[in-house]
């Protein structure tokens, strides 16, 4: 049984590399195709940003390009997740999975049981509007998996990022637009 559970972890962390890959390249090919003649492009800094709300609030599209990234080899596959569930309303034994549990106000983190005491999270990019709000639960209470990127198949590119002239903690800087994403896992551009 020890040997299944290892093999299913196993499996669940291939899977998680594999996304983070197609991610980086998939970004890569839509901003190499986009860039400005510097070649550049603007991303977050995640060891920078303070998730201060504004990247949901300044970007000049509606829903914002900022969107929630997890990475999923660093996750705790918590039960108690505090990036998807409110702390404060967690009873002492959890009784739900509600909205009134739940962190995010647009529904956008998919939870799925995956072994005892383990649960996967996944973002649905659709419905994120980059507002930080579980990067800021998984970051206190966490093992911050969950960070805000720019998503180069929606950035439209601006010469001067609207989110980078607002942002408090200046977590937003142009990065190689062959290499446009600033993943946790590396700490470098990807
Ligand atoms: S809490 Fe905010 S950043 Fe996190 S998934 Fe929901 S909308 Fe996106
Ligand atoms: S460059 Fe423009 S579209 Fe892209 S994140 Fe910044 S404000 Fe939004
Ligand atoms: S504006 Fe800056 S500090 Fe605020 S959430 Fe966006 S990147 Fe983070």
């Amino acid at each position: 049984m020890a040997d299944d559970n290892a093999t299913t972890r196993r499996a669940f962390l291939t899977h998680a590399l594999r996304g983070l890959g197609l991610l980086a390249v998939g970004g890569a090919a839509a901003a190499l195709a986009q860039a400005g003649a510097a070649g550049t492009v603007w991303q977050i800094d995640p060891d920078a940003c303070i998730q201060c709300g504004q990247c949901a609030t300044h970007c000049v599209l509606r829903p914002s390009a900022v969107k929630c990234v997890h990475t999923h080899a660093l996750c705790g596959y918590c039960k108690l997740c505090f990036g998807y569930f409110e702390s404060e309303s967690i009873p002492d034994e959890l009784t739900g999975t509600g909205a009134e549990f739940q962190r995010c106000p647009t529904d956008a983190i998919r939870r799925r049981f995956v072994e005892d005491p383990f649960y996967e999270y996944v973002i649905d990019e659709s419905r994120c509007i980059g507002c930080g709000t579980c990067v800021k639960g998984c970051a206190a209470y966490g093992n911050g998996s969950l960070f805000l990127q720019i998503r180069h198949d929606r950035c439209v590119h601006c010469n001067a990022c609207a989110i980078a002239a607002a942002c408090p903690a200046r977590a937003i800087r142009r990065v190689p637009a062959d290499r446009p994403y600033l993943l946790k896992q590396t700490r470098a551009p990807a």
